[in-house]
């Protein structure tokens, strides 16, 4: 006997959000949505998005709409990174990787949920679903201090549509985590722009190298390694054991449920030890270019509990810094730097954003507070 108001359909879709989403206000003056999608074709037929619209599940408005080029560019089989397409083959598995910018007057859903149009080869038609609701976590991003002294820092593979960062799901221990939703590489420009100067193959040649690492708040060291030597800058280390990824590296609890981890110091450029207590401001270390590191740079993400990897990363704010520019080239120009030694390309911010309590979004150039 069914209760009155049971009535469960068959779908050809089943979905379910991987962690739940989280809001963040960026440096561009909007609140950022960023989460993951896993979604199953469960028919023995291909099934092709069409359309995705994601939803305030409470007051039914529409609150981004994806069409068939920007799902081809976000569902992603296997949750394979470079394996993006809108066509599921029968049975098969997928993760789309989201982002939604609220408008500007747009409240904050309470919950979001989907429409999602598909053509599946079994009925040979369209159906639109309903699916994937989730509860949008209420509590604000933790408010951080500076982790870097200085100007010319540039926030690379950022949020929200970048890909390195964002789309790091990783399968470990039997289940998904991405740590680095909303990890920062930074990295920094000299007056003329460039991040690099002589033998590309030196780690130190780089601006930011040896620059002191600060912590982002009060906190207890309770992860960190100082063994590992710097990688040859150019490309990313082949076979680096999964535990030498972050480098030299400290893990700070800072409470409240929130780690911070800093990666890739150079050779003996960590501080601190185990359980050590540190002030917000105290340095942590140096910048270097150990783990799986192309570049020397500051790695820097919040997350859910003390595993660099195996964690859920959470967003975060600065509670001030100045935008003096943003690469609108994008990643293309900053790898091109990066790898060459020319300067970015820059679109100057003039006069230059003051910012409190937003994450700088992906490719601001930042200027810390002294
Ligand atoms: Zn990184």
């Amino acid at each position: 006997m069914y209760a009155a108001g049971n009535n469960p359909k068959l779908t050809p879709l089943v979905a379910e959000i991987i962690a739940a989403p989280h809001v963040v206000p960026g440096s561009d003056g909007k609140r950022h949505i960023v989460y993951e999608v896993a979604v199953t074709n469960v028919t023995g037929g291909d099934a092709r998005f069409e359309r995705l619209a994601v939803i305030d599940a409470d007051s039914g408005a529409k609150l981004a709409e994806l069409g068939p080029d920007e799902l081809a560019s976000r569902v992603t089989p296997g949750a394979s990174r470079g394996n993006e397409t809108r066509e599921l083959t029968a049975y098969q598995f997928a993760v789309i990787f989201m982002h939604v910018a609220l408008a500007e007057e747009a409240a904050v859903p309470a919950r979001i949920t989907h429409e999602v149009t598909a053509h599946f080869a079994v009925i040979g038609a369209e159906m639109t679903l309903t699916l994937g609701e989730a509860t949008v976590v209420a509590t604000a991003p933790v408010i951080l201090g500076p982790p870097l002294r200085g100007n010319g820092y540039v926030a690379a593979d950022g949020c929200c549509d970048s890909i390195r960062h964002v789309r790091a799901l990783l399968s470990l221990d039997g289940k998904f985590h991405l740590a680095q939703r909303f990890a920062i590489d930074w990295e920094q420009l000299d007056d003329k722009n460039t991040l690099v100067v002589g033998d590309l193959k030196v780690p130190a040649n780089y601006h930011i190298y040896g620059n002191p690492i600060l912590a982002v708040a009060d906190g207890t060291v309770v992860g960190t390694r100082n063994d590992l030597q710097d990688q040859v800058p150019g490309a990313l280390p082949p076979n680096l054991p999964i535990d030498e990824a972050d480098g030299n590296f400290v893990v700070l609890d800072i409470g409240s449920g929130l780690f911070v981890n800093y990666a890739h110091m150079r050779p003996g450029g960590v501080k601190v030890k185990l359980g050590d207590k540190v002030r917000r401001g105290d340095q942590l270390g140096e910048v270097g270019n150990t783990g799986n590191s192309q570049a020397p740079h500051l790695h820097l993400h919040v997350m859910d509990n003390a595993s660099p990897l195996a964690s859920d990363g959470l967003p975060y704010v600065f509670d001030r810094f100045t935008i003096t520019a943003v690469d609108e080239a994008g990643t293309e120009d900053f790898d091109k730097a990066e790898a060459t030694g020319s300067p970015l390309t820059l679109t100057p911010r003039s006069p230059p954003q003051q910012l409190k309590n937003v994450l700088p979004l992906d490719l601001s150039v930042v200027t810390w507070p002294q």
